[in-house]
């Protein structure tokens, strides 16, 4: 039996009708920068999100990348991120000539571990960049905290978490700004590159919409540096209709996590800490992935290649051992939770369109491997 990581056909096959249309619009139409369909777009993205505006950009990596442009940060300044991420987290950073300030992971959540994070927050610190990581919100009320009584920007990471939500608010929708991506594999994802940046403050949303053109304030009149940073038409069209089915696709991705844990909850017990499930700790998790913490890893992940079953490894490296960042001074087991993490994370496929008999085959490879 094969089972992928992610196929997208099947998604595609079941509202093609829809897709073509919008895209046809779109085409019809000859305006494929900015205007109504993106305009369209950032309406509703922002509405579900529950924020007061939507700015669509590029990409998830342009969202974060003009948010701490937004905010003026640059050399001499510091950020506090998480270096259990995709690269683009800390990346940002460094872009903007800043200082990423790693902060271990809860080993449970394996996002940032809000109690270390105060430890770490200095007077050059100027933001902080919380990743909802695989789908699940970090803990944000004591982030939020801290925040507030230094007065330090929060930059959501909700590439991954479009729609959690946690204490009533959905993902995007606490700190000052929330950076989504629509890059295909994320639970929205568009034909290609896109993102959106959400805000409920004016002034901040009048950055954002001028930084994505090149910082113009009114037609060839620049007051900021920025870049082009836009949001197409075409991506816009495909990202609005497919927002209408997004809460069934995450109800199905739950379902299928929900499978996996009672699969596999029995072999976990036995094994203890030689296989870990995911844990919801923070509300309603959407499961972008599924990932699991397994000894052997490499082993385990060849056994399920041969069975037919596609597995990826997010992440192998953690951030603050990366060779880009080596001139931070960071060294191997000054982080040992996202180190640990590093050599034990395994994302099984969890798309919505999986069928029952694929996860249980999935399921049934994992016991094998892991033995009694
Ligand atoms: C995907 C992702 C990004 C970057 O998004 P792109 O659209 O690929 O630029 C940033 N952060 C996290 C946590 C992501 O998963």
């Amino acid at each position: 039996m094969k089972v992928p990581l992610l196929d997208l056909t099947a998604q595609y096959a079941a509202i093609r009708e829809e897709l073509d249309d919008a895209v046809a619009g779109v085409v019809r139409s000859q305006r494929f920068v900015l205007g109504p369909v993106v305009e369209a777009c950032e309406e509703a993205v922002a509405a579900y999100v529950g924020a007061r505006h939507g700015i669509g950009v590029s990409s998830g990596t342009d969202a974060l990348l003009i948010a701490l442009m937004a905010e003026g940060i640059g050399p001499g300044d510091e950020v506090v991120t998480t270096p259990f991420s995709f690269f683009a987290t800390a990346g940002v950073i460094s872009r903007v000539g800043a200082t990423p300030v790693f902060v271990d992971v809860d080993p449970v959540t394996l996002n940032i571990d809000q109690a270390r994070l105060a430890e770490r927050i200095t007077e050059r610190t100027r933001a902080i960049i919380p990743v909802h990581l695989f789908g699940q919100m970090a803990e944000m009320a004591p982030i939020m905290e801290v925040a507030r009584e230094r007065g330090i920007a929060v930059i959501e990471d909700a590439a991954q978490a479009i729609g959690a939500r946690h204490e009533g608010r959905r993902a995007g929708s606490v700190g000052d700004y929330g950076c989504f991506s629509f890059f295909p594999t994320k639970n929205l994802g568009g034909w290609g590159d896109g993102g959106l940046i959400v805000t409920s403050d004016d002034a901040r949303a009048d950055r954002l919409r001028a930084l994505r053109v090149h910082g113009e304030t009114a037609r060839y009149h620049h007051r900021f540096v920025g870049g082009n940073f836009r949001l197409d038409a075409l991506q816009a069209a495909v990202l609005t209709a497919k927002l209408r089915h997004l809460d069934r696709w995450t109800a199905a991705r739950i379902a299928n996590a929900a499978l996996y844990t009672r699969l596999l909850g029995p072999a976990a017990e036995r094994c203890g800490d030689r296989l870990r499930l995911p844990r919801v700790v923070t509300g309603h998790h959407v499961f972008n992935q599924y990932v699991i913490r397994v000894a052997e890893r490499d082993r385990v992940q060849a056994e399920l290649e041969a069975a037919g079953v596609g597995t990826a490894i997010y992440y192998p490296v953690p951030l603050h051992l990366q060779g880009c960042f080596a001139d931070l001074g960071y060294r191997a087991g000054d982080l040992p939770e996202s180190e640990r993490a590093a050599g034990r994370v395994l994302a099984l496929p969890v798309f919505p369109e999986l069928a029952e008999a694929q996860i249980r085959h999935v399921a049934t490879v994992i016991e094998a491997a892991v033995g009694s």
